[in-house]
């Protein structure tokens, strides 16, 4: 690449749920800022929580798009301050109730919308409507957004880093912010390493309708085999995450619709109703995966590529974007602090983001603990183990403040 060429302050690799947004709020304030995703065209619109309601058939391509976020009041709050909300309400369904429990033993724990003075305890928002309303927002910004730029690779210079792109072009920019997945390039083009944890356990997603109305609760039922939650879609519709052992995959996967019907009926009980129809089900292996370092020299991880989590109560993106409100904000700051200065601000500034990471830190490590322990310490067969978890749901029933924070953050709806 040609040395005089521009260098941008910031370039995001990735234009998702974290990238995007990221990239929509640091350009409000300033920044200039490239946003790169490999993805070549719009994303396809997807029935809205309505449409499925009334559809007398799910057909399978719609009902698989029809993943879904729990989204904290943090998270939704944050969207609201950045103007994002009105763009992603419509389809959000409001969580008024949250409910904990473990089957085959009594006690649950329940956490009202009321006791948090809020109007709802979250909202749940389908993935792709998520995705395409903060979309349609970035386009009406100075975000120079490239689609089908797939990243190949990153080298680094002292005062700017290089992203090369499959077709030949670059760009280069103070600040390289990755929000690329799982999978992420850019994560590996640095040698930035991961730690693995499986889980043996296998999610099956899906959606199940129901006889009546779930009246906006969600659920999480700890089960032997797994933590099995429900959420709120509209109207009658709920959105599974269905934890099971490895050795049940091929049995369950081979199961009919009403076969599964039953088997999800059984496990969950009755506490919202009957289940009258299922969606099409995909099961994925559940693991955690965490890049060794968030930061490298002008360069922060984020979202997916810093961190996988277990499903369990839809921790991962809510913690994602805290950690992009915290980063959001300290950029922000910085350019604010040097138009005053009337100097020019460093975005890749190695202060910034070792600060930006010891900030982070606890948040993120309590919340890894958290997961961790809902996912592996429900599950067996022994009976004064369940017990004493049922004793434990129960003791946290009547401890208010503990109840609150322990059905919150069971949900990802913590903080
Ligand atoms: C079953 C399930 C349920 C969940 N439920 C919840 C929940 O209720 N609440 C919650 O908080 N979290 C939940 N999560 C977690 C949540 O889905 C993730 O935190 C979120 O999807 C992360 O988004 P991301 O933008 O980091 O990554 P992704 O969504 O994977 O996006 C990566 C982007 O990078 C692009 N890309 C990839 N490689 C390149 C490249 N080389 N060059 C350019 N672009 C590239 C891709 O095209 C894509 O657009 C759930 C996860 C699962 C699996």
């Amino acid at each position: 690449m040609n040395d005089s060429a521009p260098v941008a302050d910031i370039v995001i690799v990735g234009a998702s749920l974290v990238g995007a947004p990221l990239a929509l709020v640091l350009a409000s304030q300033g920044w200039q800022v490239v946003l790169l995703d490999a993805e070549t065209g719009e994303i396809a619109p997807v029935p809205s929580g309505a449409e499925l309601e009334m559809a007398e058939q799910w057909d399978d391509a719609s009902a698989l798009q029809q993943r879904c976020t729990a989204l904290s009041l943090g998270t939704q709050r944050w969207f609201d301050r950045h103007g994002l909300w009105s763009a992603i309400a419509g389809d959000a369904a409001p969580i008024f109730q949250v409910s904990v429990s473990h089957k085959g033993y009594f006690g649950a724990t329940r956490l009202h919308a009321h006791e948090l003075n809020a109007d709802a305890v979250g909202y749940v928002v389908n993935n792709t409507h998520l995705a395409n309303g903060i979309l349609a927002r970035l386009a009406t910004t100075t975000v120079d957004h490239r689609r089908g730029a797939r990243v190949v690779s990153v080298a680094h210079h002292q005062d700017h880093v290089e992203v090369a792109v499959a077709d030949g072009s670059s760009v280069r920019a103070r600040l390289l912010i990755a929000a690329d997945g799982v999978g992420s390039v850019v994560r590996e083009s640095l040698g930035i390493g991961t730690t693995q944890v499986d889980y043996d356990q296998a999610a099956v997603l899906t959606m199940v309708r129901l006889a009546q109305h779930h009246q906006n609760v969600a659920y999480e039922r700890f089960t032997d085999s797994g933590p099995l939650a429900l959420l709120p879609r509209t109207g009658s519709c709920m959105n599974v995450v269905d934890c099971i052992e490895p050795s049940e995959q091929a049995a369950v996967g081979e199961l009919d619709d009403a076969a599964y019907l039953a088997r999800l009926q059984s496990r969950f009980g009755f506490r919202a109703g009957r289940f009258t129809e299922v969606g099409p089900r995909l099961i994925v292996p559940l693991v955690r995966i965490e890049a060794t370092s968030q930061v490298a020299a002008r360069t922060v991880l984020l979202g997916n590529s810093a961190r996988l989590l277990h499903p369990v109560g839809g921790q991962g993106y809510n913690l994602a974007m805290r950690d992009v409100e915290e980063l959001a904000e300290r950029l922000v700051n910085k350019i604010t602090g040097h138009k005053q200065a009337s100097s020019d601000a460093d975005p890749g500034d190695a202060q910034l983001l070792s600060e930006f990471v010891a900030a982070r830190q606890s948040d993120q490590r309590q919340v890894v603990r958290f997961t961790d322990t809902l996912a592996r310490s429900f599950r067996g067969h022994s009976a004064v183990a369940g017990h004493i978890r049922s004793a434990a749901l129960l003791g946290l029933d009547a401890i208010t403040p503990l109840r609150k924070t322990f059905a919150r953050r069971t949900m990802g709806l913590g903080r």
